[in-house]
């Protein structure tokens, strides 16, 4: 995972570790070094900018202050600027209601219903709650078999209707069967479409009103880059999405949507998903992934 990131930065810091101070010319050239890797690894380049700004100027700041090496005082600082970059510390679910409602929002192939069965396993085993799925993807019956295949796997019940083409009524139904037999939270997984179209964000904004979810996590591929960011927002602006959920982290990512999502759009990322088997799910934490990161 950002490998490529990682290596970039290291290089960049080179130029600062040999010198035995930071003086404002040095530091200059190692923040466009530092900008340069940020902005291949498709992180938004108003936030790269405004990450440099900020770096430098407390690299410049501190200098005079601290006997530690230049090299150690940037990737300290930069450990505490990609912390705060992603949120500063982990975001928990509200599950304080009964039942709560968690709607999955995302396009289609993002990890949708993958993270529906990894997060009800994530809730039973980790959080003791007793989930019930709801299958709310009425166009493609393969997705309502999907479901049914994790949701045995990780043996929590699923409420479906194949009966149905009605999202908001199944959502709903979903939301009262799990009242009626004690189930404490609602995954509601839905439909995605290939690219964001009104009829899908009409739907879900929809399905959104009828359940009022006290969750609503928005899911995406994080190899898909700067598109990661820019399906963010256009969710966000319909929805008023409570957290992101970034997915595929374990492929070859170059990891700028981890590193932008909170920057634009201001919601935490909550999740991370890192292969396809059920357990392959992480609570983010922003100061793990910046250690990362820096290696
Ligand atoms: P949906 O259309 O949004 O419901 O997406 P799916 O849950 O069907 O996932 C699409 C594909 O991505 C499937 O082949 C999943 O196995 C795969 N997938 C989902 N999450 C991850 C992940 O974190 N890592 C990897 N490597 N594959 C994932």
């Amino acid at each position: 995972m950002f490998q490529n990131l990682q290596d970039k930065l290291d290089r960049a810091f080179k130029v600062l570790k040999g010198q035995g101070n930071i003086t404002e010319i040095n530091v200059a050239e190692t923040m466009k070094e530092i900008r340069k890797a940020l902005l291949d690894a498709d992180v938004n380049y108003k936030t790269a900018k405004a990450f440099t700004d900020e770096v430098k100027q407390k690299a410049l700041g501190q200098n005079v202050l601290t006997s530690i090496s230049p090299g150690q005082l940037l990737t300290k600082i930069m450990n505490d600027e990609l912390t705060a970059l992603m949120g500063g510390s982990a975001t928990d679910l509200d599950l304080s209601k009964n039942p709560t409602v968690i709607l999955i929002a995302g396009l289609n192939g993002a990890g949708k219903t993958t993270f529906s069965g990894k997060l009800a396993k994530y809730l039973k085993e980790k959080r003791g709650r007793k989930p019930l799925l709801v299958a709310g993807d009425v166009y493609r019956p393969a997705a309502i078999d999907q479901l049914e295949v994790l949701a045995q796997q990780v043996d929590v019940p699923v409420y479906t209707n194949r009966e149905s083409k009605d999202p908001i009524g199944i959502a709903q139904a979903g939301v009262t069967e799990a009242k009626q037999k004690g189930y404490n939270v609602v995954i509601v997984d839905t439909a995605g479409r290939l690219a964001i179209d009104e009829a899908l964000m009409n739907e879900i904004s929809a399905v959104k009103d009828a359940t009022q979810p006290h969750e609503i996590l928005f899911v995406v591929d994080a190899m898909t880059g700067q598109d990661a960011v820019n399906t963010a927002k256009a969710f966000n602006d319909r929805l008023d999405f409570t957290g992101a959920v970034l997915t595929k982290l374990d492929g070859d990512t170059r990891g700028g949507a981890a590193l932008s999502i909170k920057s634009v759009v201001n919601k935490p990322i909550k999740f991370i998903g890192t292969g396809e088997k059920m357990d392959a799910l992480d609570v983010f934490h922003p100061d793990r992934m910046a250690s990362r990161i820096l290696g």
